[in-house]
C-alpha cells in the first residue's frame, strides 16, 4: 500500500498539499513489478499516470518485429503522460528490469488532483511536448532492409533464410549472386560461391550461412525464456497457440510461447484465408500472424523463435527445449498442429527446396515470374495457392488423383479458379517423378484414365497432400490416438487414461494440467477459427485448474 511519503518522494507531486497527498496514496494502484513484468503495455488505450517508485524501468517498442529500447524510467520520473495529453494510445511498453515499484494513478483521480492543483497538467503537457520531439525523431529514421541477402534461387539454405525472415517480418532485400544491381547495392559482398547465402544486417554484420537461430538472436528476436517459471507455457505459435497467448498474457498468467519456426504456423503459409470472421475481404496467413504476434506481445506474452520443445516432465512440469534450456510451468498447453505430410516420389528428396516445396510461403511467390508451376492436391490450401500463384506464374497446373475439385474444395475457391485464365486442373493424374540436376527441371505426370506419363518443363512443384500431427514427442503419460492426435476431455476417459477424483476438462489431456488444442488436438475441424476459439478456451480451463491447485 502506498504511504503519503511515496508520494511525495515523486517530484511531480512532491508540492502538493497533505490532503491531495492522501487522496492518491489511498486511490493509486501499487504496482510491484518482478523484472520481466509490465506496468503497460504498447498500443494500450487506458489512460493512466504512471511514477516510478523505486527500480529500473525500461521503455521499449517493437519495430520491424523486434524489440528496441528507447530509454529508461527511474525512481521519480513519470510515464503515460501522451495519453493523457494527447488521447494517443501508449508509444512505448514499460517492463521492469530489476524489481521495481510503480505507482499507478487513475485517469479520474489524475483529473481531479490537477484540477485542484494546475501547474500538475502543465508540467504534464510540457513533458509530452517534449517527448513527441523524441518520437518525431524515431519514426522520421527512413526506413531501409534490415537484411540484405544475397543466395541462390535453388539453394535450400537460401530458400529457408528468406522463409525465416518473411515469416517473422524482418524487412529484407534478396538478390541473386549475379543480380546486376549487387556491385552497387553490396560492393564489396564475398564472392566465393561456397559462400552463399550470405547475409548483412542494418548494422554492418556480416554472417555467412548462420543457422536460423544464430540470424534469430543476431537480429535480437528472443530465443530465450525471461522466467524461471511461468503460469503457461504454450508449444507453437500458430493460431491456437497465439489466441492461448493473447488470453493468457491479457488475463494477467505469465506466459510463454515456445514456436520452432516463426509465429503463424500453418495459416502463416496460407495466401489468403477468406473465410476467417472479421476480414470481409479475406486475409493472407502472415498478416494474420503479424496481427496476433502485435497483439500477444502488446499484452504482455513472451514468444520465443526457432526455439523446439524437445521434452516434457509430466510430473515436474520442467519444459526442455532443443539445447536442454529448462523451463518451469505451472501449467502447459499444447498447439502444435500438424506437418505437412511427405510424398514418396522418384527425384523429390534430393529437390526439396530446390523447385520442390511442401506448402507454399508467398515468399516463393515472386521467384515463380513467368514460370509454369504445378500444384499437388486438391484441398482448399492447394486452392488458395493456386490464386495466389497465379499472379506470378506464366501457368499453374493443378495435378488431382480424383475427378473434380468440387469433391475437397469450398465451392468459392473453385469458382475463383475457374476465372483464372492461367489456371487449370489435370484430373486423374499424379505426379510419379521429378528430374533436375542443381534444382527442379521437369516432372513427370501420369494420366490415370490412359495411363501415358507425360514429361513437363516444371519451374516449381508445391505439394499440398494433408499433414499428420507430430507428437512421438511427447511422454507416454499424454494419450493419443494411433495417428498421434492428442486426446482431451471425454476421449480420455473413453480411452480409460483418466484416473482423477474430477472428470478432466473439455481440453485437458490426460495428464491434469496439460491442455491441447487446435489441430493437434483428436477433433474433426481443421480450421483457423477452431484454432483460436480452442487456444482461447484453453486459459479459461488454465484458470480453472490452477484455482483448484490452489485449493
Ligand atoms: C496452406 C493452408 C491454407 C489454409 N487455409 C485455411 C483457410 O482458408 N481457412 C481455415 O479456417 N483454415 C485454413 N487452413 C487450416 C489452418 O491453417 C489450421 O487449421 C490452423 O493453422 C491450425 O492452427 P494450430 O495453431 O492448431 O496449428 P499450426 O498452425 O499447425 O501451428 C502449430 C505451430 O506449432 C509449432 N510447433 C510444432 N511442434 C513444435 C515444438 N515441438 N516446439 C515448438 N513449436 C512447435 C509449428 O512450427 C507451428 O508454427 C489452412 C492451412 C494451410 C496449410
Amino acid at each position: 500500500m502506498l504511504t503519503i511519503d511515496d508520494v511525495r518522494s515523486i517530484p511531480l507531486f512532491s508540492s502538493l498539499a497533505a490532503p491531495e497527498l492522501e487522496r492518491l496514496a489511498q486511490t493509486s494502484a501499487d504496482l510491484r513489478l518482478a523484472p520481466g513484468e509490465y506496468a503497460a503495455h504498447e498500443g494500450g488505450q487506458e489512460r493512466a499516470l504512471f511514477a516510478v517508485l523505486s527500480g529500473k524501468i525500461e521503455v521499449i517498442r517493437l519495430f520491424d518485429g523486434v524489440e528496441r529500447r528507447l530509454g529508461w524510467r527511474l525512481p521519480g520520473i513519470i510515464f503515460g503522460e501522451l495519453p493523457i495529453a494527447l488521447g494517443t494510445p501508449l508509444y512505448g511498453s514499460y517492463r521492469a528490469s530489476e524489481p521495481s515499484r510503480v505507482m499507478r494513478v487513475e485517469i479520474r483521480e489524475y483529473y481531479a488532483i490537477a484540477a485542484a492543483s494546475p501547474e500538475i497538467a502543465q508540467k504534464v503537457g510540457a513533458l509530452a511536448r517534449e517527448r513527441i520531439g523524441g518520437m518525431q525523431g524515431i519514426e522520421a529514421e527512413a526506413p531501409k532492409a534490415r537484411v540484405t541477402l544475397v543466395g541462390h534461387r535453388w539453394d535450400d539454405a537460401c530458400s529457408k533464410l528468406r522463409e525465416f525472415l518473411a515469416r517473422n517480418q524482418i524487412s529484407h532485400d534478396w538478390m541473386t549472386p549475379d543480380a546486376p544491381e549487387l556491385a552497387k547495392r553490396w560492393p564489396d559482398v564475398p564472392s566465393a560461391d561456397g559462400e552463399y547465402p550470405v547475409l548483412k544486417l542494418a548494422d554492418g554484420t556480416v554472417l555467412r550461412r548462420p543457422a536460423t537461430r544464430e540470424l534469430a538472436q543476431r537480429l535480437g528476436l528472443p530465443t530465450s525464456a525471461r522466467l524461471a517459471e511461468y503460469d503457461t507455457l504454450i508449444v507453437g505459435g500458430g493460431p491456437a497457440g497465439m489466441a492461448a497467448a493473447v488470453y493468457g498474457a491479457s488475463e494477467g498468467l505469465r506466459t510463454l510461447v515456445v514456436e520452432r519456426e516463426a509465429p503463424g504456423g500453418q495459416a502463416g503459409t496460407s495466401s489468403r484465408i477468406e473465410n476467417y470472421l472479421g476480414f470481409p475481404s479475406g486475409v493472407s496467413g502472415d498478416e494474420l500472424a503479424s496481427r496476433a504476434l502485435k497483439q500477444a506481445g502488446r499484452l504482455g506474452a513472451e514468444i520465443l523463435v526457432t526455439r523446439s520443445v524437445a521434452r516434457i516432465d509430466p510430473k515436474s512440469r520442467c519444459v526442455y527445449l532443443d539445447g536442454d534450456e529448462a523451463v518451469q510451468a505451472r501449467t502447459i498447453i499444447l498447439a502444435t498442429g500438424v506437418s505437412w505430410r511427405r510424398l514418396a516420389i522418384e527425384g523429390f528428396d534430393r529437390l526439396i527446396g530446390k523447385g520442390i516445396h511442401y506448402g507454399a510461403a508467398r515468399s516463393e511467390a515472386s521467384a515463380t515470374h513467368g514460370l509454369d508451376v504445378y500444384l499437388i492436391g486438391a484441398g482448399n490450401s492447394a486452392g488458395q495457392a493456386a490464386m495466389y500463384f497465379a499472379n506470378h506464374a506464366r501457368t499453374v497446373t493443378l495435378v488431382v488423383r480424383g475427378d473434380s475439385l468440387e469433391k475437397s474444395m469450398s465451392h468459392y475457391l473453385v469458382a475463383q479458379l475457374r476465372g483464372k485464365s492461367n489456371v487449370k486442373a489435370q484430373l486423374r493424374s499424379e505426379v510419379v517423378a521429378a528430374h533436375g540436376d542443381t534444382h527442379l527441371e521437369s516432372i513427370e505426370v501420369r494420366d490415370g484414365a490412359s495411363k501415358k506419363v507425360l514429361r513437363h518443363d516444371c519451374g516449381g512443384l508445391f505439394v499440398f497432400i494433408g499433414a499428420d500431427a507430430q507428437t512421438d514427442w511427447l511422454p507416454a503419460d499424454i494419450a493419443r490416438d494411433a495417428r498421434g492426435y492428442v486426446l482431451t476431455g471425454d476421449d480420455v476417459v473413453k480411452a480409460g487414461r483418466w484416473s482423477h477424483e474430477r472428470d478432466p476438462y473439455l481440453l485437458e489431456s490426460s495428464v491434469p494440467g496439460v491442455f491441447a488444442c487446435g489441430d493437434v488436438r483428436l477433433s474433426p475441424v481443421k480450421r483457423v477459427a477452431a484454432a483460436v476459439g480452442e487456444g482461447s478456451m484453453a486459459i479459461a480451463f488454465v484458470h480453472k485448474y490452477l484455482q483448484q491447485e490452489a485449493r
